[in-house]
């Protein structure tokens, strides 16, 4: 008896850290490393990943792996290591972060004792008409006269639907074996009937130079990044098809990451009509169906070219070439659940670890990455300054809200200039965006006579008024309820709506436009699928004079007769207490306004704000990323944030505001005993605890603890102590949720 291996390692997909070992019992030939095995846990049986084979019986005791569920690994050693990886860098159970990298159904906390099936869809398809000869009743020889006329094979339900035939007759001639009928699985499509729309264009000199670089060393393989930092109109997205169209060309597949709805049906069709059937996409709109069988055709080779969001960083893709992550300072990038990983710095670890190409693409590069790139010389660092055929950036004014209240009197929600300006734009037939970056119709209820506001009954937030649905919602938890006639506090009658939303702007400019056709574009507006496409597709076919949308209007689109952008309530982020209010701000206004002018004509930017001085707005206004820089580095060097610093938020959470600020203590007291051990005060410093920004949300108290380190070795150790301790004292983790690197700390 020389069984070799007699072990496995494996990893649940429970938010538990460690890993289990288990016997392979001898009726069991063969266990691949990735590959999904059923194995006892407690009580149950759950479906887990076996990771490493091996002949060190373990010092507890063990039980013995019930079953084989894949004959092949799901999984592939470098994503096996990426997942490695995300586990220890973001703090996160291994399981965990392998079931994120399957499609849905693969490796599931539910039903688990249920050997999960691969969720392959099939249909009856008639192959071959093999015989008709004797004793045929009238209708199947009517059939098989059918038939022989027919191009095989035929899908069955596609055969009965266009002929008189019963499936009954062709199900019976099947089993008399004088045809041929068999269950096929098919792929579910995403796709629709995008049709193909051919647009390549000739690079330009600045294109060229860079797309020369990329091929270079594409060809030269191994791991190197870039960051490509164009402003917008530049040309960015042409010299990613050109790097990709030269990778497939070396045999290498590649990986297009976009924005959480920077993936329009517009930059679906370009990737279609470029690489055809090669490409799969995927996003977060898919069906479970549709995911899992675009998954399956790239597992198998069949589509080499990936267009995907943030999961898309896991596309089971073989001989990965290039990967490019598209718009890199996005924050949907940034997974909000655990494991809570940022697509960016994943993929750029995948393509170290597979020998890849990573190509960053921004025109408001993240300030960590634009430091990466020009100070800690960690990627190259590639400009490209100006827009395609020498177009204009546009012209921006910043109109200052304070000024025009004065001036006027009253308040006014849209300034003299905007308006003159849309009028002019509309008898031109060109196109307008307005945003405004909140939805609904306003934000606060507020009662004149006693000062009561609507608050949600599960978080710390006011409630949003939603005209269309006549319904005030939060927008933290979904909670909703009818608007009161009457305060609910003192039971007056003096009920006060304050702070547009985009429904509002929109009514405004209904009544100020008559003439105009306006449509919103906001997380409302986009509830029912195929609306986000109907909306977007309106606009760019010219039948929408007026978009106004919350910040999904300011990404990536390419409207060439927009020619006026409107910015309201500029500075509304600016009011957050979060170190990346004014990137965020920056980002956005430079973004939106570079919607602006990207057709034949120039085009215009007018900023609303209460704030006109801010530096953001300022360096948005002259769409001068380096000076914001240079002001922004400054502030985060003096306050010790990144890139300076790696921060690390916990957030303790319960629906007992005592639970949670015991536990918050705790944690606390473990944290400083640990760093003083691990680390020195110079290097590690440790905030809080302290009740979150957003005290409550979902019912949940929150309670928040905040590190800063300059060195991630010890804010590693630092944290592995303290779970371990916490851990032996049998604190759940449950209640416990680590962010590393967060992008908000709200
Ligand atoms: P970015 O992604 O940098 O914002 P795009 O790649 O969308 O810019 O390019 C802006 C516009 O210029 C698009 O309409 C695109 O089709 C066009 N374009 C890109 N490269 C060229 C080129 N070399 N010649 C002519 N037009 C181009
Ligand atoms: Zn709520």
């Amino acid at each position: 008896m020389n069984r070799f291996p007699h072990f496995v390692d494996v990893a649940v997909p429970l938010p538990i850290f460690q890993t289990f070992t288990y016997e392979v019992p001898d009726s069991i030939q063969l266990v691949r490393p990735g590959a999904r095995l059923l194995v006892p846990l407690g009580k149950r049986s759950i479906a887990a990943i076996a990771l490493r084979l091996h002949r060190e019986p373990p010092a507890q005791k063990f039980r013995q792996v019930e079953k084989v569920l894949d004959s092949e690994s799901v999984i592939s050693e470098p994503l096996l290591e990426l997942a490695q990886w995300i586990s220890s860098y973001y703090f996160s159970p291994l399981g965990e972060a392998i079931r994120i990298m399957l499609p849905p159904g693969l490796l599931q906390k539910k039903n688990a004792d249920r050997a999960p099936a691969w969720p392959v869809k099939q249909r009856w398809m008639i192959l071959e008409v093999l015989n008709g000869g004797g004793g045929l009743t009238a209708r199947q020889a009517h059939v098989m006269d059918v038939l022989s006329a027919e191009k095989l094979p035929v899908e069955l339900t596609e055969f009965v639907r266009k002929t008189d035939c019963s499936a009954a007759v062709v199900k019976k001639l099947a089993h008399e074996g004088r045809i041929v009928l068999q269950k096929v699985s098919v792929y579910r499509s995403p796709w629709g009937d995008a049709a193909p729309r051919l647009e390549k264009h000739i690079l330009n000199d600045e294109q060229q130079k860079i797309f020369e670089t990329l091929k270079h060393r594409l060809q030269r393989g191994g791991f190197y990044s870039v960051l490509l930092h164009g402003v917008t109109g530049s040309g960015k997205t042409e010299i990613y098809l050109n790097a990709i169209a030269f990778a497939r060309s070396l045999g290498k597949s590649a990986l297009m990451m976009v924005p959480e709805i920077g993936l329009t049906p517009q930059v679906a069709r370009q990737f279609r009509s470029w690489f055809g059937e090669e490409v799969a996409i995927l996003h977060s709109a898919l069906s479970d169906g549709e995911r899992f069988d675009e998954w399956r055709r790239i597992r198998e080779g069949e589509a080499q070219v990936v267009v995907g969001t943030r999961s898309a960083v896991f596309a089971p893709l073989a001989k990965l070439g290039i990967i490019i992550v598209d718009e890199e300072h996005d924050s949907s990038y940034k997974q909000e659940e655990m494991p809570r990983y940022h697509g960016r710095d994943t993929a750029l670890k995948r393509a170290s670890i597979e020998g890849a190409l990573v190509l960053l693409g921004s025109a408001t590069p993240q300030l960590e990455t634009f430091f990466q790139a020009v100070e800690s010389r960690r990627f190259d660092y590639m400009p490209l300054p100006f827009r395609i055929l020498e177009r204009p950036l546009p012209t921006v004014h910043i109109v200052d809200m304070r000024v025009e209240f004065e001036r006027k009197g009253k308040a006014a929600v849209l300034c003299d200039l905007l308006k003159e300006n849309i009028a002019d734009r509309l008898t031109r037939r060109e196109q307008v965006l307005v945003l405004m970056n909140r939805r609904g119709y306003s934000s606060v209820l507020l009662c004149r006579s006693c000062g009561n506001t609507e608050a949600c009954a599960n978080c710390s937030i006011n409630l949003t008024y939603h005209q269309e649905s006549s319904r005030l919602s939060c927008h933290y938890c979904g909670y909703a309820r009818s608007v009161p006639q009457r305060c609910r506090s003192c039971g007056k009658e003096y009920i006060y709506f304050l702070g547009e939303g985009t429904e509002q702007i929109q009514k405004i400019l209904m009544s100020a436009f008559p003439n105009a056709i306006t449509d919103r574009l906001d997380r409302d507006s986009v509830q029912r699928r195929g609306s986000y496409d109907r909306i977007l597709g309106s606009f760019s076919s010219g039948k929408t004079d007026i978009l106004i949308g919350t910040q999904m209007i300011a990404k990536g689109h390419d409207f060439p007769r927009v020619t006026l952008v409107g910015v309201l309530a500029a500075e509304q982020m600016l009011r957050l207490a979060d170190f990346r209010a004014a990137e965020k701000t920056f980002q956005l206004v430079t973004q939106v306004a570079g919607r602006a002018g990207r057709g034949e004509q120039p085009g215009e930017v007018i900023i609303q704000t209460h704030f006109p001085n801010h530096y953001s707005l300022r360096y948005a206004c002259a769409q001068d990323y380096r000076r914001f820089y240079d002001q922004e580095v400054r502030y985060r060097r003096d306050f010790r944030y990144p890139p300076f610093t790696a921060l690390a938020n916990l957030l303790v959470h319960s629906t007992h505001r005592e639970k949670a600020a015991q536990l918050a203590s705790r944690i606390g007291d473990v944290l400083k005993q640990k760093i003083q051990e691990h680390s020195h005060e110079r290097r590690m410093r440790l905030l809080g605890p302290s009740p979150a920004a957003i005290e409550r949300i979902k019912r949940e108290f929150r309670f928040q603890m905040l590190i800063k380190t300059t060195s991630r070795r010890e804010l590693h150790e630092v944290l592995d102590q303290t779970f371990r301790v916490l851990q032996q004292e049998g604190t759940s983790l449950k209640n416990i949720l680590v962010d590393v690197d967060p992008i908000t700390v709200l």
